[in-house]
């Protein structure tokens, strides 16, 4: 462990998703982690029972962290779920019954009496990319993750942007229109991009090549040999030249680009930065497909302006943007 000094200045944060919950104080300066605590999520078990787990697990870690209470300077909370415009009540959860209008910031500063900030997890992400993971600080930006689904968020002018509260809904755009009705998306819509590059979409078409592709080639023997049927699966099979599962990754890629495209047309951002497991499992065929589409998608005034890198912060920047959360 790093040392500490008595002028440095720690948060408890906190990192809420559907299926885990992870805690620790962080270190505002450089965002070094201390008392990392990670736990499943009881969904099924109800609001009382996932604010106890949080205020236990945040306990624990304060505890591990060895840093003095006086050093801290506050809480952070990232959701895993739409929170109220001023962050002050989660407004539902997809995963916890009895959430509604939830006070849960006011909840935990009564506990700890510490001030506390929260916000949904696409943007807090984006808040802890954009300042712990860029090496010059871009005063526009955007950060997208590719993981079981497709969420994100933008800072504009330095400072996150959500519209009325509900904005930034990066996995929502639309990529596919005529053929919508074969890209059901989880938000209740059609033809989203994440419908159609997430996690899950691409573990869809993993099921639907196997079952439908040919049995000769290299995905369908890699999936007889290892009984694992899934996005992983189809990137390995592309990867090692399976000429079906590399169409199919292609086109949900150029699918990404095209999104890219377009919040780039309408934001001109100077970088935004890609994370999650998708991204970073599949980063080498990934990012040569957003060079070679994305500068045709642009009209010529805008190509080669915003930078566009993989993720520096190996999954731990939603906590340290709940850190960030309270100095913004
Ligand atoms: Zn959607």
């Amino acid at each position: 462990m790093t040392q500490m000094n008595q002028n440095d200045a720690y948060v408890l944060v906190l990192d809420f998703g559907g299926t885990k919950l992870a805690t620790a104080v962080a270190r505002i300066a450089d965002g070094e982690l201390f008392g990392y605590q990670k736990v499943a999520t009881p969904a099924s078990m109800g609001a009382e029972a996932c604010l106890s787990l949080i205020l236990s697990t945040a306990e624990s870690s304060l505890e591990k962290s060895s840093v003095p209470s006086d050093m801290i300077r506050g809480a952070g909370i990232s959701f895993g779920g739409p929170v109220s415009a001023d962050g002050s009540k989660v407004v539902l959860s997809m995963h916890v019954r009895g959430w509604e209008n939830y006070p849960l910031p006011a909840l935990v500063s009564e506990h700890f009496h510490l001030p506390v900030r929260m916000g949904n997890d696409g943007n807090v992400a984006a808040l802890g990319e954009w300042f712990y993971g860029s090496k010059a600080i871009p005063d526009h930006f955007m950060y997208i993750q590719i993981s079981t689904g497709i969420g994100g968020g933008f800072i504009l002018n330095r400072k996150p942007y959500t519209g009325q509260g509900l904005g930034a809904e990066v996995g929502h755009v639309k990529v596919r229109f005529e053929d919508a009705a074969a890209y059901p998306c989880a938000c209740g819509s059609y033809g989203c991009i994440e419908a159609v590059s997430s996690g899950w979409a691409l573990a869809r078409d993993a099921k639907r090549l196997f079952e439908t592709g040919s049995k000769e080639n290299i995905f369908y023997r890699t999936v007889k040999e290892t009984g694992e049927c899934s996005a992983r699966t189809l990137v390995v099979a592309a990867r090692d030249g399976d000429p079906e599962a590399l169409s199919i990754v292609r086109s949900a890629f150029s699918s990404f680009a095209l999104s890219l495209s377009d919040v780039i047309t309408l934001l001109d951002m100077e970088e935004i930065a890609i994370g999650g497991g998708v991204a970073v499992n599949s980063w080498d065929l990934l990012e040569p497909i957003l060079k070679e589409k994305i500068p045709n998608f642009l009209q010529t005034n805008l190509r080669g302006r915003t930078k566009i890198r993989l993720s520096q912060l190996k999954g731990t920047e939603t906590l340290l943007g709940a850190a960030k959360l309270l100095d913004i």
